[in-house]
């Protein structure tokens, strides 16, 4: 029996912080508030949220929802910044 990469148990129920080597950070100050990143998360571990203290590039996007990474479900695929058109997601390394 071939062994695939899968799992039967939803990502969005499952801690996947253990798998991630890198992590997502973003950089307020370029995102716009696009939500792109919210829709390709795989593992949906991107909330939206509005919250004024992230400093956005303008204040037209002030009262838009911004996303926030759930590091608990991250797994560190590096997706969410590929897909970033602003390039306000960057990967950083994790401490070991
Ligand atoms: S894709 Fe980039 S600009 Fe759009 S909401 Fe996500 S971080 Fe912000
Ligand atoms: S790195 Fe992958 S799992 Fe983590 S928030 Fe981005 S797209 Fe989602």
């Amino acid at each position: 029996m071939a062994i695939l990469p899968i799992t039967s148990v939803s990502s969005a129920t499952k801690e996947m912080a253990s798998w991630r080597t890198s992590k997502p950070v973003i950089e307020y100050s370029k995102c716009t508030r696009c939500e792109i990143c919210w829709k390709f998360c795989p593992d949906v571990a991107i909330d939206l949220v509005i919250d004024p203290d992230l400093k956005s590039p303008s204040d037209r996007f002030k009262t838009l929802e911004a996303p926030v990474i759930d590091y608990n479900h991250c797994k560190g695929c590096g997706i969410c910044a590929a897909e970033c058109p602003f390039g306000a997601i960057e990967m950083v390394r994790e401490e070991v």
